[in-house]
């Protein structure tokens, strides 16, 4: 067995967080049978498996009595292409911004929106990340993931994977896929996205009027940079909660009230409300208690100073779902997985 199992390891390099629980046994897998192996040595020890990534979506509340996997796999292969569009594949452990870029070197469009998102290609779907009018189920061809019930690899396609905003199946059924790798469906040509929030002003300030995905790529890094805290400076998790749904009368309630509301209108018929806007006009931008904190420039980001234990955040979460629910009637559902 190659895999090599440790005891006792401080998952604080391993979430971006930075909160310092430990694993019970920690692991890290570099290929398929890395991720046999661990099953196996986790069933014999009848421990319990917890995969992760990047650790950018986590939020770690004690130790984890579990074997932490972490997938460090790597491998990026292009299996399809018609001439206009290319399908790639890449392993479940490849960093996510690195591959964005790589595709974008290689003259393919389809991921610029989602540049600079922390975290793997494997943990993508779990939540079908989105970021700029793009969710990866835009681009999705395809995922291989191991059923952890049967022990048996099965392929999904995109209408298997149930994505919805921040949701899939495999987020609804927690522990059962871990996902191997991911197909996307990316373009020669540019298809671009550029009326969601300050994409296209920014490259108009730049003196870009014909934009290439590269170019999109930049703009959207260069406006992230201004308002998301980097988790190599400060723990944080991006995106605390989701920005709720509501009914339409509940958003014209609060509008009536709040004529600034930041809400947008679903197809569906619901409205999406910018939780950092509920956020902020409570009163919690720039809000600090010991080491955790609420973002000074992103209402939406809560932060870790420093010595910050993960159960100070979550208790600062819930204080600022209750207010926001008392205030707004609006209740706010937690975006990182709590372990
Ligand atoms: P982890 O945090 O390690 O894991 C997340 C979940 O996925 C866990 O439940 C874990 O068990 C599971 N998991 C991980 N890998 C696998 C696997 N191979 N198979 C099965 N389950 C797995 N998210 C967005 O959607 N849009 C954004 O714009 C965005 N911006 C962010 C900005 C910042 C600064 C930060 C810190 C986070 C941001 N996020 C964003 C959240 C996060 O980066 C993404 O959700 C990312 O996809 C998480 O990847 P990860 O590898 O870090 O997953
Ligand atoms: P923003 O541009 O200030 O916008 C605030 C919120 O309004 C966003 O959350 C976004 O919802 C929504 N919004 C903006 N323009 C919209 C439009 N044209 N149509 C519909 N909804 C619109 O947001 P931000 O915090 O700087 O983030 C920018 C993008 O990066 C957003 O898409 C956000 O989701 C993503 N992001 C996600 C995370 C995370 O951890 N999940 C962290 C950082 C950034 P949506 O969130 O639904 O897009």
């Amino acid at each position: 067995m190659s895999l090599q199992v440790q005891p006792q390891v401080s998952l604080k390099p391993f979430n971006t967080f930075g909160v310092d629980v430990r694993a019970q046994l920690f692991a890290e897998a570099r290929n398929d049978a890395d991720v046999r192996d661990a099953l196996a040595y986790a069933a014999e020890r009848d421990v319990p498996l917890l995969v992760i990534g990047g650790g950018s979506n986590l939020l770690l509340t004690a130790d984890v009595p579990a074997l932490v996997l972490r997938m460090v796999s790597r491998g990026i292969r292009v299996v399809g292409d018609d001439g206009n569009r290319v399908v790639l594949e890449a392993e479940a452990g490849e960093p996510w911004h690195p591959f964005v870029q790589h595709t974008l070197a290689l003259g393919l469009s389809g991921l610029e929106n989602l540049s600079l998102i922390p975290g793997t290609v494997g943990a993508a779907p779990m939540q079908n990340i989105g970021a700029y009018g793009v969710e990866i189920k835009d681009v999705f061809a395809g995922l291989t993931a191991l059923d952890r019930q049967t022990g048996e690899l099965r392929d999904f396609t995109l209408p298997e994977c149930g994505f919805a905003y921040r949701d899939s199946v495999f987020k609804q059924h927690p522990g059962r896929w871990l996902i191997l790798r991911v197909r996307f469906n990316l373009d020669r040509a540019a298809h671009l996205h550029l009326e969601y929030g300050p994409v296209r002003q920014r490259l108009t300030e730049q003196g870009i009027e014909q934009p290439t995905p590269s170019d999109v790529s930049r703009a959207i890094c260069s406006i992230r940079s201004e308002k998301l805290p980097d988790p190599a400076v400060l723990g944080n998790a991006g995106s605390f909660f989701k920005n709720p749904l509501v009914p339409a009368h509940t958003a014209a309630q609060i509008k009536a009230q709040h004529p600034d509301l930041v809400a947008y209108p679903q197809a569906d018929g619901q409205v999406k409300l910018a939780a950092g806007w509920l956020i902020e006009r409570a009163g919690w931008k720039g809000f600090r208690e010991g080491d955790a904190g609420v973002h000074k420039l992103q209402a939406l980001v809560l932060v870790n100073y420093g010595a910050a234990t993960g159960l100070q955040l979550f208790d600062l979460a819930q204080r600022i779902q209750k207010d926001i629910a008392e205030r707004f009637n609006v209740e706010l559902e937690m975006e990182p997985n709590r372990y």
